[in-house]
């Protein structure tokens, strides 16, 4: 990487920390300190929303963490749903925490693989829904809930649970 596009990205990376307000992946919305303590990656990339690299405006750049930058396409539309992310209807969120928090009881952590759907059917909603809804239960300051990775499996856990 030539000097220029290191000051560049220096430059847009903070850019971006203000856009976002705060440092941390749009995705998942984990932040570098997070990553450090589950001893992942804490490089945040800088991503092209719309996959387009030749579209260098801001307004199409995020920063995102390793592990959503691999799977971009399966998830390109989180960004669009941001807005949806902060209209949860306490209604539905009420619903979510019972239900997550009786399943945790049983499990102690929840497999991230169907969980989506689980919820979606559980709550009666759409599974977009359901997703935003678990992006804001995870969401790094407000959440109550946090992603933990154990042998390639990913678990919902409580933020306060110990590690495995
Ligand atoms: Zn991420």
């Amino acid at each position: 990487m030539s000097r220029t596009n290191q000051h560049t990205r220096a430059k847009e990376y903070s850019e971006l920390v203000e856009r976002q307000k705060g440092e941390y992946c749009l995705v998942c919305k984990i932040t570098p300190t997070t990553l450090i303590q589950l001893g992942r990656d804490p490089t945040l990339e800088i991503d092209h929303i719309n996959k387009d690299i030749t579209d260098t405006r801001i307004e199409n750049k995020r920063l995102v963490c390793k592990t959503c930058n691999n799977k971009h396409d399966v998830e390109r539309d989180f960004l669009e749903n941001d807005n949806e992310l902060f209209n949860i209807s306490k209604d539905y969120e009420n619903k979510a925490r019972i239900y997550l928090a009786a399943r945790m009881n049983e499990e102690k952590a929840i497999e991230k693989r169907g969980i989506s759907a689980d919820l979606a059917m559980h709550i009666d909603s759409s599974m977009q829904y359901s997703r935003n809804l678990l992006q804001k239960l995870t969401a790094p300051k407000e959440g109550i809930y946090r992603w933990e990775s154990r042998d390639g499996v990913t678990y919902l856990t409580y933020k306060a649970e110990l590690k495995f």
